[in-house]
């Protein structure tokens, strides 16, 4: 589902709507100097941020301008209740109750850009972490809800005992579900794509095969072949950057995208959301990214998705 949030940014002057293509609408919020946003904060988010202001990967994400904290009504689009947020009440009124919550206040990618066309993929084989797997597998219980939502993406995916129970436990729904996209297999997934003029808002939620991705990316460059040679190089030096990166080698990066931007002169791409970037446990110093994830090996399949991303694109720009 592509959102497009209600509010305006400023940047060199201009005011354009600013795009959000994943996420809680109520967790952005216009920043306070124009040419940044503010994002909700989150501890383990802002633990990467610190960390990658320090690393090499630094061109490559949004730049960090430290924590906000901001009042905002109960009115306002503030919809979570995330660790790190108040609830005071207002002395004016017994109803209306003022939160603080506390943001992070982050660069505008999109703000040097006329119109630009946005795409989310979310990077890995797999969306969860290894921590929630085994939260999961705790007390199994058989759900029927997930099972009926199984169903609907594919009738022949239960198991005949599934089906004979009408139900999957968590865990096998969680597996499950990265498969019907592309991120079990290509080790990344489009979330949403945002053309210059509103367009193909569609969602990806099944788009699974190497042809659909592919004609997927093809449709977000198309009218801009000049972005194609210029994702590929940004999409290598973002390889060998990572290759090289103390962070990358000591994080597992899970639920994480690489955010592309283009107009009709520029094209970037640059690796957002940390919230499920967590430090390698103290007994696995560091992952390779590109072998196979076995539970409990930690392993996230990120450069398996950036391989498949460059191999895509050249397809793209040799056809
Ligand atoms: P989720 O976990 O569901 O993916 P989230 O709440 O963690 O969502 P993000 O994934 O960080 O949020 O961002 C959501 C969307 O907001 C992105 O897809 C992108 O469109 C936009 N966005 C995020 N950060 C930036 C940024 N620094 N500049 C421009 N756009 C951004
Ligand atoms: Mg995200
Ligand atoms: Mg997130």
């Amino acid at each position: 589902i592509v959102h497009w949030t209600p509010f305006f940014q400023t940047y060199k002057k201009q005011r354009y709507p600013w795009v959000q293509l994943a996420g809680h609408q109520g967790n952005f919020r216009a920043g306070p100097t124009p040419g940044t946003i503010l994002k909700k904060l989150c501890p383990q988010e802002e633990a990467c941020f610190r960390l990658l202001m320090n690393d090499i990967l630094r061109p490559y994400v949004p730049e960090f301008k430290g924590v906000l904290d901001v009042n905002d009504t109960e009115e306002g689009n503030v919809e979570s209740n995330e660790a790190g947020e108040t609830l005071q009440k207002d002395s004016n009124s017994d109803t209306k109750r003022t939160i603080v919550s506390s943001y992070l206040q982050l660069q505008d990618l999109l703000g040097d850009f006329e119109h630009p066309c946005v795409m989310d993929c979310k990077v890995g084989v797999r969306t969860y972490l290894e921590s929630e797997l085994a939260k999961a597998k705790e007390r199994p219980k058989l759900r029927k809800d997930m099972y009926e939502k199984m169903v609907q993406v594919d009738p022949s995916a239960p198991s005949a005992e599934e089906r004979r129970v009408q139900g999957v436990t968590k865990p096998r729904y969680m597996v499950w579900r990265e498969t019907i996209s592309s991120t079990a297999t290509l080790g990344f997934r489009v979330e949403g794509i945002k053309l210059a003029h509103g367009g193909s808002s569609k969602d990806f939620k099944t788009t699974r095969t190497r042809e659909q991705v592919t004609e997927a990316l093809r449709r977000f460059v198309e009218d801009y072949p000049h972005a194609v040679p210029k994702y590929i190089q940004r999409l290598k030096a973002i390889r060998a950057t990572l290759k090289a990166s103390p962070f990358f080698a000591s994080h597992e990066v899970v639920g994480s995208s690489l955010l592309f931007v283009h107009d009709a002169k520029n094209a970037g791409i640059w690796m957002i959301d940390f919230a499920k970037t967590l430090p390698l446990p103290q007994h696995l110093p560091r992952i390779c990214h590109d072998a196979e994830w076995k539970v409990g090996n930690h392993e996230d399949g990120y450069l398996i998705g950036v391989n498949n991303l460059i191999d895509i694109f050249q397809d793209i720009w040799n056809s």
